[in-house]
């Protein structure tokens, strides 16, 4: 019987704060609920008693099917019907479902081989190299590439998987704000001459980290001005691909795909396969002698469980899909059907008078609520429509720009976006939501 007399403090004591705690216990959300069946265009909840707020909650043993604007589903992969489907069924009756030994041990297989060749030419990099879990890629990548004496400059916006490698590097840290490229230049310029003569570099080397699609703001990478800058202050330069790969770009490959800009301009691709392809896991793509080089430096794949059978054969039918060699003709149609269905939804939010954040092309839109407050009540309005929606606060986001997040799919009707409009026209008039009324943000 420990007790804070003593000392003790429990190992959960310190968890909460006051913004975290109120607003947790406030939303009613879709998510405080457990999901049964497949993530794809329809998403179905399990019921909870309405008056319930605790996280171990009672369910009351019936289930409500939404239309799903919640799910990284951008191309309509995460489905459990279809060529995917079928090839992942026959590879689990042929391989298993776990090569139980990481990759330098026992855990190497034919899929893996295939895959890795897979990936690499689709984004146009000589090798990749594959991961049993996109956060863990960054985690345990940037170790393997940079440590102590050399300078990673991030975006202020990148993903926790990105910073959470960065601090475990021991690199020194400097942020730049997001997608400024003036921002990015300034620290570039402060941090390379550091008062030295130009030729002096005080870093053995220097990483720039961005993302292709930012998956808050729906914002993409500038690559074009970010390509000028590496030309001119020499770094190597890094992008997480989570969200674009499968998503941007004519032929699905990317944010390069996207600005039309050859691949070998970026030292490393990074991806993962949990948002366009309906799996798990992620990959580092780059030259073959950094992929080799990362092979038994990466701490992750040398001690951690390879990607599992069935994920790897949903990876590969995907890309297949995607690349045209099964079905041809169906993976360009699910990526007009994406670029469609994101720039119809967007102008719809924006006739209807909303704030949102991103670019023309993102599948991601944030739609701005503002007010932590009106976080579950658009939450709980969208749900009486039967809609699931992802809802996001401090300190996801700053305190005061609270936002509803629709994730765009190829498996998204037309029907299903005007139905998500219409519901959105009454939440925003029931919530003040819509700014060409005068109020957005205010009461
Ligand atoms: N990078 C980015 C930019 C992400 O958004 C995410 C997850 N949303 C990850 C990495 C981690 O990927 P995973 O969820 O596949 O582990």
């Amino acid at each position: 019987h420990l007790s804070a007399r003593d000392g003790y403090a429990p190992l959960n004591s310190d968890f909460d704060n006051f913004y975290i705690r109120r607003l947790q216990l406030r939303i009613n959300d879709c998510f405080r609920r457990p999901i049964t069946g497949v993530p794809g265009r329809f998403i179905t909840l399990l019921d909870r008693k309405s008056d319930d707020f605790n996280l171990s909650f009672k369910m009351t043993g019936t289930t409500t099917e939404t239309l799903n604007m919640s799910s990284y589903n951008y191309l309509g992969f995460a489905q459990s019907e279809g060529e995917c489907a079928d090839a992942v069924e026959v590879a689990t009756k042929k391989y298993g479902v776990s090569f139980a030994s990481p990759r330098g041990d026992a855990g190497t297989s034919e899929l893996h081989v295939e895959v890795e060749n897979l990936v690499a030419g689709f984004v146009g990099k000589e090798s990749a190299m594959i991961f049993s879990m996109g956060f863990g890629t960054n985690a345990t990548t940037f170790p393997a590439l940079v440590g102590k004496g050399c300078l990673i400059i991030s975006d202020e916006l990148n993903h926790s998987s990105i910073r959470f490698g960065a601090r475990l590097s021991g690199a020194v840290i400097e942020m730049f704000k997001h997608n400024n490229i003036n921002d990015l230049e300034r620290v570039l310029r402060e941090r390379i001459s550091q008062g030295q003569p130009r030729t002096h570099r005080p870093w053995k080397k220097i990483l720039v980290a961005v993302e292709g699609l930012y998956s808050m703001e729906g914002t993409m990478c500038n690559l074009p001005e970010i390509i000028a800058l590496k030309r001119k202050y020499k770094f190597n330069l890094f992008i997480d691909e989570a969200h674009s790969i499968g998503a941007l770009g004519m032929q699905g490959r990317g944010i390069c795909d996207y600005f039309g800009i050859d691949p070998a301009e970026v030292d490393i691709l990074m991806g993962t396969f949990t948002k366009s392809f309906g799996a798990n896991g992620g990959y580092v793509a780059g030259d073959k002698a950094l992929i080799d080089k990362l092979r038994v430096t990466n701490a992750g794949t040398l001690f951690g469980e390879a990607p599992s059978p069935p994920v790897l054969v949903q990876i590969s039918s995907a890309l297949r899909l995607i690349i045209g060699d099964i079905a041809p003709g169906q993976g360009q149609e699910r990526l007009e059907r994406l670029a469609f269905n994101s720039r119809y939804l967007r102008l719809g939010l924006k006739r209807l008078g909303f704030i949102i954040f991103g670019h023309d092309d993102s599948p991601i839109i944030p739609l701005l609520l503002y007010n932590p407050a009106k976080i579950p009540a658009f939450s709980h309005e969208m749900l009486k429509r039967k809609i699931a929606v992802v809802v996001v606060g401090y300190p996801a986001t700053p305190l005061i720009s609270s936002r509803a997040r629709f994730c765009v799919s190829a498996a998204h009707t037309k029907d299903d976006l005007d139905r998500l409009l219409a519901a959105c026209d009454q939440a925003g008039d029931i919530l003040q939501l819509k700014f060409s009324s005068g109020i957005a943000g205010g009461r």
